[in-house]
């Protein structure tokens, strides 16, 4: 199966109440561990590639062509989007003509009149291709390329109104925060996501920043609309630890323990098992 949209699977995960994960790529390995852990739990799955990302991996059109023959050569049957994280216009655009599936058109820091304009131009472009595409309304905490949020909430006339312009699944801050977590965090604003769920219809929602928010949190937000969510921080994390023990324990020193193979492999696999512990939390398992 080549990659596909990520309309469907958030529609039917939205009826059926659990989440997708979008699990963020930054390079080959990264992918592969995706992709097999997908495969392997029998899960739908995003992978998300920020501009930032795209730019590190060589550009749109390597990504797009890296992760379609990835696809193919594991044998991957399990649906596959490929989606642009919090896209800026001029990314969007290049990202639909490199053949990524799936958008995120992020005008959440334009006033509410010009997010709307440039989202609803998103809704054509995408729409004639069949390809998905998620709004956010409302800065989210923490920090993304630079981007710097507050925590903010949204509001849920604002997502009503985004919502309304038919994107295919939205996102709107909740006291959701990107990277780690602060300890005097106040936890998810449960009032504001019902209210937002209510206005907004059957639109999926999708809570970023999934790194450090605890279990029955998410499992709660998923009972109330959400469908995506998107982990990041938390790969990095384990990723960069267990890369961290192998040289530290001076593997890398012993035989060929310097090839990249065998030094990232630790990685790799820690990235695995985040990714099928998010997959069982999520719901996800078995459901493709
Ligand atoms: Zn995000």
């Amino acid at each position: 199966m080549g990659l596909v949209s990520a309309k469907e699977m958030l529609d039917i995960a939205y009826k059926n109440n659990y989440a997708v994960g979008q699990f963020n790529i930054n390079n080959l390995e990264w992918t592969k561990a995706v992709l097999l852990t997908a495969e392997e739990n029998k899960s739908p799955v995003i992978l998300g590639v920020s501009e930032g990302a795209a730019k590190y991996m060589a550009g749109y059109k390597v990504v797009a062509d890296m992760v379609k023959a990835m696809v193919e050569s594991l044998n991957i049957t399990v649906p596959v989007a490929l989606h642009l994280d919090h896209g800026s216009y001029e990314g969007a655009k290049k990202a639909i003509e490199a053949g990524f599936s799936s958008i995120m058109f992020d005008g959440s820091h334009y006033a509410i009149e010009e997010n709307i304009k440039l989202t609803k131009d998103m809704v054509s472009r995408t729409r004639a291709l069949g390809i998905s595409l998620e709004a956010e309304v409302g800065a989210i905490g923490g920090e993304e390329d630079g981007v710097v949020g507050n925590g903010e909430v949204a509001d849920p006339a604002e997502c009503k109104l985004i919502a309304d312009l038919g994107v295919d699944f939205l996102a709107a801050g909740i006291g959701n925060i990107h990277g780690k977590y602060p300890a005097n965090w106040q936890g998810l604003n449960f009032d504001v996501l019902n209210e937002i769920n209510k206005v907004t219809g059957d639109t999926p929602l999708v809570l970023h920043g999934g790194t450090g928010i605890p279990a029955d949190m998410i499992k709660r937000a998923i009972s109330m609309g959400v469908s995506k969510i998107n982990v990041n921080t938390e790969c990095q994390l384990v990723f960069a630890a267990a890369t961290r023990k192998y040289i530290e324990e001076g593997l890398d020193l012993v035989g060929k323990g310097f090839d990249p193979r065998k030094l990232l492999g630790p990685g790799t696999q820690a990235i695995k098992n985040v990714v099928k512990e998010k997959m069982e939390l999520f719901g996800s398992v078995n459901k493709a």
